[in-house]
């Protein structure tokens, strides 16, 4: 039979971008369809404004901090209008690029949602296709409860572009979205309320990052409650009234939820294709991206491994390398190096101390905190925290933990020792640059002891 397309990809976010990209350099005729625009979640309206506004928000603090430094800054105003303009003019621009990328790299676009007839026909935009091979990267959407009055609650979605700024919000949630914009919207000038449903932020990182976080936070002024939940939303004069668990009320401007994200696999035709979704909707695949399907793959989010921009990336690329370029490999999701764009920012890679201690017989532990040196003269409260986890048995580092200002750029160098199986004794032959942050990370010496085992010496 002949194909209209070796390959049809749906969606135009990054592992879908990448793998179409790619397959077409290795000689494939390849199409792409995208409802909306090109770039994805995290270029339209994800990692890249979210970016964006952490920069906007922290010079909040920067301002104060000059005067330290012998600056007279102006008492500095806001104007919100000015920064949706101005980011909405860059993701213009990368929208723009990600279609130049696909052409020049000879990708047929279709405008519009795409849905599978059967196992090898696509339709998008009144038109139906055959295709040999078919790539789902449709990615994911916010995920809000069902909650009496959800209607009136907004999702990061919107939160890029609202009209104003209300005087208080609420955030509701405790992991990356909600604790990065809790931190957007507390820098910009709104008291932001923060709820989460359980005893600390970001459950699944590391438990000194989460505390040592969740601390920062609330010394900021973000008002943090923990197990704290809405039960109800109601329209209230300017604003809303959110019922809470515990039975009282908070009148709020805005609310928002980062209470998780869903796979977009609905309305597609998956089932009629004979892909298989898992209980949460995602579509399920082997190591190698594939799907139930035989000739569909699955990348990015959809798949719900591990939903990161760059792991999309990775799973696109393997996945066009391996069926069009004739070098299969296999995406590797070990030791992926993380980030929260919290204020101050979190970075991660490799196990926490909890998973550590399930995995290996006996674990050294290294950890400072200490005031960056920034503060010495502006006097902020502000404390960083390293961690490294070390397993005994080979000194190999497993794990990385940074609070701090950069903490991404610098976790991300560590990322490359943990995939060297860097040794504790060769983060200590590696020699400092003074005065950074990031020296601790190889001048720390001291073991650190639990308080019950200081307490037994
Ligand atoms: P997360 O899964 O990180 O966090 C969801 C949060 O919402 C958790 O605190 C969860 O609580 C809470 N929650 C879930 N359901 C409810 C509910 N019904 N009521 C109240 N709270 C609820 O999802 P996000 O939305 O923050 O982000 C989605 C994904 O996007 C992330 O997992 C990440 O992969 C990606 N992302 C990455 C970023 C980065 O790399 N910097 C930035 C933003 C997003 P509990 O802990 O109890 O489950």
């Amino acid at each position: 039979m002949a194909y209209d397309f070796d390959l049809f990809v749906i969606g135009a976010g990054s592992g879908g971008v990448r793998a179409a990209r790619i397959a077409a350099g290795h000689g494939a005729r390849v199409a792409i369809a995208e409802e909306y625009r090109y770039g994805g979640t995290c270029v339209i309206r994800g990692c890249v404004p979210k970016k964006l506004f952490v920069y906007a928000s922290h010079f909040a603090e920067d301002f104060e901090d000059a005067a330290a430094y012998g600056w007279t800054v102006p008492r500095p105003s806001f104007d919100w209008p000015t920064l949706v303009t101005n980011k909405d003019r860059e993701i213009d621009r990368l929208n723009g690029i990600y279609i130049k990328l696909l052409e020049g790299a000879g990708v047929r676009r279709f405008d519009g949602r795409a849905v599978l007839r059967d196992g090898q026909t696509v339709e998008v935009a009144g038109q139906t296709f055959g295709a040999e091979r078919i790539l789902i990267a449709t990615g994911g959407a916010p995920s809000m409860p069902e909650i009496p009055g959800i209607e009136h609650a907004i999702s990061s979605n919107e939160a890029f572009h609202l009209e104003h700024l209300p005087e208080h919000i609420t955030v509701v949630g405790g992991g990356y979205i909600a604790v990065e914009f809790a931190g957007i919207f507390h820098g910009l000038g709104c008291r932001v309320t923060q709820l989460y449903r359980r005893d600390q932020i970001l459950r699944g990182f590391d438990w000194d990052v989460r505390t040592h976080l969740g601390a920062e936070l609330l010394k900021k002024g973000i008002d943090l409650r923990f197990e704290a939940n809405v039960t109800a939303v109601e329209p209230r004069g300017d604003g809303y009234r959110l019922t809470l668990t515990d039975g009282a009320s908070l009148d709020t401007g805005l609310v928002m939820y980062g209470t998780g994200r869903h796979p977009n696999t609905a309305d597609m035709g998956l089932e009629r294709a004979g892909v298989e979704l898992d209980e949460n909707g995602a579509v399920v695949v082997d190591d190698w991206s594939q799907t139930s399907a035989g000739n569909i793959h699955a990348v990015g989010d959809v798949t719900n491994r591990v939903n990161l921009t760059p792991v999309a990336i990775m799973e696109g690329h393997a996945y066009a390398d391996t069926v069009f370029g004739g070098t299969p490999r296999r995406p590797d999701h070990r030791d992926v190096p993380a980030a929260v764009f919290s204020q101050p920012g979190v970075g991660t890679v490799g196990l926490t101390e909890q998973e550590a201690r399930q995995r290996h017989d006996v674990i050294d532990i290294y950890k400072s905190t200490f005031r960056p040196m920034k503060h010495t003269l502006s006097g902020r409260d502000e404390q960083s925290l390293m961690k490294l986890i070390v397993d005994a048995a080979t000194d190999r580092v497993v794990g990385c933990h940074v609070v701090g200002p950069d903490a991404a750029e610098i976790v991300q160098g560590i990322g490359i020792a943990l995939k060297c199986n860097a040794t504790k004794a060769q983060f200590d032959a590696t020699v400092g640059i003074h005065p950074t942050a990031a020296e601790e990370l190889v001048t720390m010496r001291t073991k650190w002891t639990p308080p019950e085992a200081q307490a037994a010496e």
